[in-house]
C-alpha cells in the first residue's frame, strides 16, 4: 500500500473565508488546493460546474486524470450516501462514537472510492498536500477514518457577525451571472449554524495540537505572511517561494492580467500574486487571479443591523469569547492596527 496521502481539511462554519485561505495553499509547490471535495459528486460529476481553473469540471486536466483513474458509475448515489451519512441530526452519536474510541461513521463500500480519490487527486497535481475546504466537521471526521488519509485540520474562525452579515447576501454559486443562488439562511440560523460547526470542530480535533490548528480570518486579513506560516508550517508544506514573493513585479507574470484596481485604491494591503488552482465547488472567489490584494471585508460593521448583531451575538456568546471576540460593537478590530472604515469590496474572497 502506498503512503498516506496529507490531506489539509478546512474545518468550521461556512463564510468564514475558508475559499481566501484554500487559494492562498493552492499557490504552494507541492500543494494541491482541491477545494470542497465533499461536493465533487454533485457539483463536479453531475453538475459539471466550473473548476477552479476556469474550464468545465469534465474538459479540466487535472480532474480528467482522477476520473479515468477512479471511474465513478453512480456518482448521485455517491452523493446521496454522503448527505444521508453526515446529517446534522447525527452529529451527537458522531461525537458519542469519537468519545467511546468508535469509528465516528460507519463503514461503507463508498470509503474506497474516497481512499482512491485522494491518492489519485495527489499524484495526477503531483502534490503531497491536498487541501480540502469542505469544512463540515462530520465529513472530515469520516476522512480522518480512512486508512490512506493522514489528516490535518485547519479550523478557520470568522466572526460570527461577520458570517451572518455575508450568508445574507446575494450570490450567484459560479458568480455574478449564476441564476442558482447559494443558500441565505436567517441570521438566527447563521449563528447557530456559526455555533454548532465551531463547536463540533473542536470537540473532535482540539485536543491534539499535532492535528490541529485554529486560525482566525480577521488575523489572516491583518498578516497574511505571518499566518501563513503558521498554517505551512503546521501543513509540512514548503514555504518558499509561496505567493508573496515577486507579487506585481513577476516577470513570468500573465501579461493578459489586468492591474488590479483595487490595489491602487488599498495601497496598505498586501498583494499576493494567485495562479489558478483546480478547486471544485467553492465560493466563486476562488476563480480570482492575478495580483490580489488582501484585506478584510468589513462591510457588515455598517451593514448589519443592530437587532441582527444583537441576536448572533447572544446566539454565539460562548464561543464568540473563546475565539476572542468582542460581545459589544467596535470601530477597530482587535488584531490589527490598520483602519477599519467599512469599504466596499468587490473582490468577494472573504467567503468560503
Ligand atoms: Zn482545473
Amino acid at each position: 500500500m502506498s503512503a498516506p496521502v496529507r490531506v489539509l481539511y478546512l474545518a468550521g462554519s461556512g463564510r468564514s473565508g475558508s475559499t481566501l485561505v484554500t487559494t492562498l495553499l493552492g499557490q504552494y509547490d507541492g500543494v494541491l488546493a482541491a477545494g470542497e471535495l465533499r461536493y465533487l459528486w454533485q457539483r463536479g460529476e453531475l453538475d459539471n460546474r466550473p473548476c477552479g481553473c476556469g474550464r468545465p469540471f469534465r474538459d479540466c486536466p487535472v480532474w480528467s486524470a482522477v476520473r479515468r483513474d477512479v471511474p465513478v458509475r453512480d456518482a448521485a448515489g455517491i452523493a446521496a450516501r454522503l448527505r444521508a451519512r453526515l446529517r446534522m441530526r447525527g452529529v451527537p452519536a458522531l461525537l458519542r462514537r469519537v468519545r467511546a474510541g468508535r469509528r465516528p461513521v460507519d463503514q461503507h463500500p463508498d470509503d474506497a472510492v474516497l481512499t482512491d480519490l485522494y491518492a489519485s487527486v495527489a499524484r495526477h497535481a503531483g502534490a503531497t498536500t491536498v487541501v480540502d475546504s469542505s469544512k463540515l466537521p462530520p465529513y472530515g471526521a469520516l476522512l480522518g477514518a480512512l486508512p490512506g488519509i493522514d489528516l490535518r485540520v485547519l479550523h478557520v474562525v470568522r466572526d460570527p457577525r461577520a458570517t451572518a452579515f455575508s450568508w445574507r447576501r446575494r450570490r450567484g454559486l459560479d458568480g455574478e451571472r449564476d441564476e442558482r443562488l447559494m443558500s441565505r439562511p436567517p441570521v438566527w440560523k447563521a449563528a447557530l449554524l456559526w455555533s454548532v460547526w465551531n463547536a463540533v470542530t473542536v470537540r473532535l480535533w482540539a485536543g491534539d495540537p499535532d492535528r490541529y490548528l485554529r486560525i482566525r480570518y480577521e488575523d489572516l486579513t491583518a498578516d497574511p505572511a505571518g499566518v501563513l506560516a503558521r498554517v505551512t508550517a503546521f501543513a509540512g508544506v514548503d514555504p518558499q517561494p509561496g505567493p508573496f514573493t515577486g507579487a506585481g513585479s513577476d516577470p513570468d507574470a500573465d501579461p493578459e492580467a489586468e492591474p488590479d484596481p483595487d490595489a491602487e485604491a488599498d495601497p496598505g494591503a498586501v498583494t499576493v500574486r494567485m495562479a489558478p488552482t483546480h478547486s471544485v465547488a467553492g465560493n466563486p472567489a476562488r476563480h480570482r487571479t492575478g495580483p490580489v490584494p488582501i484585506r478584510a471585508d468589513d462591510q457588515w460593521r455598517a451593514g448589519l443591523s443592530r437587532t441582527s448583531y444583537a441576536v448572533v451575538t447572544a446566539l454565539t456568546l460562548p464561543w464568540l469569547r473563546r475565539f476572542g471576540y468582542p460581545s459589544g460593537r467596535t470601530d477597530r478590530t482587535t488584531t490589527s492596527g490598520r483602519r477599519d472604515t467599512p469599504v466596499d469590496t468587490p473582490t468577494g474572497h472573504e467567503e468560503g
